[in-house]
């Protein structure tokens, strides 16, 4: 029998993939190990009762004794804090979800890895902050990472079978997020509440600003650079309202593979659950008649700077990603806090780019995760004190 862990169980990503398990058998089907999550421990509880799971663990160490009094009785253990969190990926399972949101998630991906198993890696994070770390990783404990963000499960699902030399070009698709039509001028004064409302895909609020500023896109560039080794050249992102075709790979001949789906995440995480083969999944079947037609343009560079940081970040390489990435995660903490404007988030990100850089060579490649944290915590002071200097 299969054993499995899920890392941030009770998310968005999470909720699907325990949706998935469930449909394919639960616990009749799959070994549970561990699942972990925040501060909805009913709900993490919940999960673990259901898939029978040996550990159950919130990420907030206050949260523990709650997290025991639902879990009474179940047999299964509570635990709780990052260290925690760290055990449970120590804990063999031959299929990991990586779905814990922010650089958070680095750590435990990075440990499972260790038992050889597969890795179905939400937590594009990881990879932004650490790809080549992560890939080495993987190489050396004879680990597979399987992409499941929409686009990358695409691109990987248009490769199958293809030699990546005769790869001319990847193009990954944008919805172009809540602001996609606004006037620019109003963008300044976009509120949360607007940011948090996606056009087309149900996700997480933080993922869904990311969607609306583009720096979800901005950070899936850098994914799709490290994860299929393409030059940043090759990748071309392309604003498609429908979300229907996820992404595209361009042949030598000329030939372009698109993968069209639904927007639901349950298509790339079950591919990624149940690869290599195919199972019948419970997502939206399409039809394309009666969508009639699908559109695309181009991205506009005024109304989505991060396109371009993201493209600076692939030149600089080495720890310019986890730089990005932290400042990033405090500029969207400072906007759903109300300290800055929906468009002031760029300009922190590439100030702390700046000044980072002139600290330290950030195109040094990382060699531990330590580097990277280190790194990570670096720029989140930068930012910070950035967002002081401006408030003053
Ligand atoms: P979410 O906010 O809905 O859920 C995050 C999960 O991680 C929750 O279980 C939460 O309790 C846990 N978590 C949050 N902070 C944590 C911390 N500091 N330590 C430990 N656990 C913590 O997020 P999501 O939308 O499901 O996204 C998860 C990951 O998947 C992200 O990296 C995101 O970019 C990626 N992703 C999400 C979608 C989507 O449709 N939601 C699509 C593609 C990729
Ligand atoms: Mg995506």
């Amino acid at each position: 029998m299969r054993s499995i862990s899920v890392f941030g169980a009770t998310g968005s990503i999470g909720e699907s993939t325990f949706d998935l398990l469930m449909r394919q058998g639960g616990r009749a089907a799959f070994r549970t190990v561990a699942l972990t999550g925040g501060r909805n421990v009913a709900r993490l509880a919940a999960q673990a009762r259901a898939l029978g799971a040996e550990v159950a663990v919130t990420a907030h160490d206050d949260c523990l004794p709650d997290l025991r009094a639902a879990l009474a009785g179940s047999g299964v253990e509570a635990a709780a804090g990052a260290a925690a969190l760290l055990e449970a990926a120590d804990r063999p399972a031959d299929w990991v979800m990586s779905a814990i949101i922010g650089a958070a998630g680095l750590a435990p991906g990075f440990r499972a890895l260790r038992h050889g198993g597969t890795l179905a890696l939400a937590n594009k994070e990881s990879l932004v902050t650490a790809g080549p770390l992560l890939l080495a990783e993987a190489a050396r404990h004879g680990a597979r990472i399987l992409p499941v963000d929409s686009e990358h499960s695409a691109v990987f699902q248009a490769l199958a079978g293809e030699d990546i030399a005769a790869v001319e070009r990847v193009i990954i698709t944008a919805s172009g997020g809540a602001f996609r039509d606004w006037p620019l001028e109003r963008l300044a004064r976009a509120t949360v509440a607007e940011a948090s409302n996606h056009p087309t895909w149900a996700m997480g609020q933080r993922i869904t600003i990311d969607s609306a500023s583009m720096f979800n896109k901005a950070m899936e560039l850098i994914e799709t650079r490290e994860f299929f080794g393409v030059n940043p050249a090759q990748i071309e992102v392309l604003v498609h309202p429908e979300s229907i075709v996820h992404a595209l790979v361009g042949f030598a001949d000329g030939a372009l593979m698109a993968h069209l789906g639904a927007p639901d995440m349950r298509h790339a995480i079950g591919y990624a659950l149940n690869w290599p083969l195919r199972a019948a999944l419970p997502v939206p079947r399409l039809d394309l008649a009666a969508l009639g037609q699908l559109s695309f343009r181009a991205p506009d560079p005024l109304r989505w700077p991060a396109l371009r940081l993201a493209r600076e970040v692939m030149e600089l390489r080495g720890l310019a990603g986890a730089v990005f990435n932290a400042a990033k995660e405090v500029a969207l903490d400072s906007f759903i806090a109300g300290q800055v404007g929906f468009m002031d988030m760029a300009g922190l990100v590439e100030g702390t780019i700046d000044k980072m850089v002139t600290r330290q060579s950030l195109g040094n490649a990382a060699t531990s995760l330590d580097m990277v944290l280190q790194t990570d915590a670096e720029a989140r002071a930068v930012a910070r004190a950035l967002i002081g200097q401006e408030k003053d």
